[in-house]
């Protein structure tokens, strides 16, 4: 061997292909609207708390991210030692994929799940189980029909990105009930906070009820901290005990900490983006059902808008034609949706910049 070889099944990885970043056209104003991120830039406060923590760069962290796992406690009336904070939800995934995952063992997401899940089921050897969608949503009965003796965990954006939708917390129950107890249940609740239906639940009750589920979340989304790489997972005290032995011992920088603790203590800001995005999805799927696309209901801070295979109505015609005028949405060729785009909520200015966009689009020769 003339070089050294990477372990089993990383070359089979796909490179994940982040959201577009908008090139400048000089004097054109960019919407970047492709990676799910808040138009608002997060709470001042937390600017602030970040700000501060620049006085002392020179001291490591505190390695259990303590006041962040207190903040988040207080916030959802969890117990803090039964949280672990991590550099991005990414790098939680990853821990428990590699504290759960070896070759042999097979792990299960769905169709159009978070790219990522693949990525880092892959990446520990074990071979990635695709479970078909129903309308775009997860079913969890293919999720079922999938599960083999080999099966050792289940991958659940809920939210989902791309797609926008959701299971209830019944169908949610109705999964776990149906999985083998040593089977782990990955609950992703990114876009929890963008939800406001009876029907849903970020998943605490059954994390807390079950020695088999955890529960994660982010800081880049409604908080506006993806630059920062804040994420967490809810879990039960064995597989927390677990994921702690392989964690970095400083895996959250403290100016990241501090900015988190802010964001999540400042419950305005928080229900203000809420409050924008309901309003502005609601908007840009009726807007763009009134041009004859078809939008799949979404519950999150996007919509995943369908286009006509006819030429000259493509999306990927679309995508050229609103890039150009500096609309950059997302593309999703790589999660197998190549007659979409997904648009994140902007500002009121981008939205109806949007709008116009597909109506001229639509209304071309
Ligand atoms: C954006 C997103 C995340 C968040 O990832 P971070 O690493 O915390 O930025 C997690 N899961 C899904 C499904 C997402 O879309």
């Amino acid at each position: 061997m003339s070089r050294p070889v990477p372990n089993p099944g990383i070359l089979d990885i796909a490179p994940y292909t982040p959201g577009k970043s908008p090139v400048p056209v000089p004097g054109q104003k960019v919407f970047k609207l492709s990676a799910n991120e808040t138009p608002f830039g997060p709470s001042p406060r937390a600017k602030e708390a970040y700000a501060a923590a620049a006085a002392h760069l020179e001291d490591y962290p505190e390695g259990t991210s303590r006041i962040l796992r207190e903040a988040i406690g207080r916030a959802y009336g969890l117990d803090p030692n039964r949280i672990i904070c991590g550099a991005g939800s990414d790098e939680i995934l990853n821990l428990l994929a590699h504290t759960y995952l070896a070759p042999g063992d097979e792990a299960i997401s769905t169709t159009h799940g978070f790219l990522v899940y693949p990525i880092a089921t892959m990446a520990n050897g074990a071979t990635n189980v695709v479970a078909p969608e129903t309308d775009f949503t997860a079913d969890v009965d293919a999720i079922l029909a999938r599960v083999t003796p080999r099966t050792k965990l289940i991958w659940l954006a809920n939210p989902n990105n791309p797609t926008g939708t959701y299971l209830p917390f019944d169908e949610v129950k109705r999964l776990r009930a149906g999985l083998p107890p040593h089977v782990l249940l990955v609950l992703d609740a990114a876009y929890s906070d963008f939800v406001s239906r009876n029907d849903y639940e970020i998943g605490i009750e059954l994390v807390a009820t079950t020695e088999n589920t955890v529960m994660t979340h982010t800081f880049s989304k409604i908080h506006g901290l993806a630059a920062l790489r804040i994420g967490w997972m809810f879990g039960p005290a064995s597989i927390v005990d677990a994921v702690n032995r392989i964690r970095g011992p400083f895996n959250v920088s403290t100016p990241a900490m501090r900015a988190a603790v802010a964001a999540i203590e400042d419950t305005a800001f928080i229900q203000m983006s809420r409050e924008h995005n309901e309003k502005w999805r609601n908007w840009m799927t009726e807007e763009a059902t009134k041009l004859g696309l078809t939008v799949t209901p979404s519950v999150a801070n996007f919509v995943l808008i369908h286009f006509p295979t006819t030429k000259g109505k493509t999306a990927a015609e679309a995508d050229a034609f609103l890039t150009k005028r500096g609309l950059v949405l997302r593309a999703l060729n790589n999660y197998g949706l190549p007659h979409a785009l997904r648009m994140t909520i902007g500002t009121e200015e981008a939205n109806l910049l949007v709008r116009d966009g597909l109506r001229d689009f639509m209304a071309q020769p």
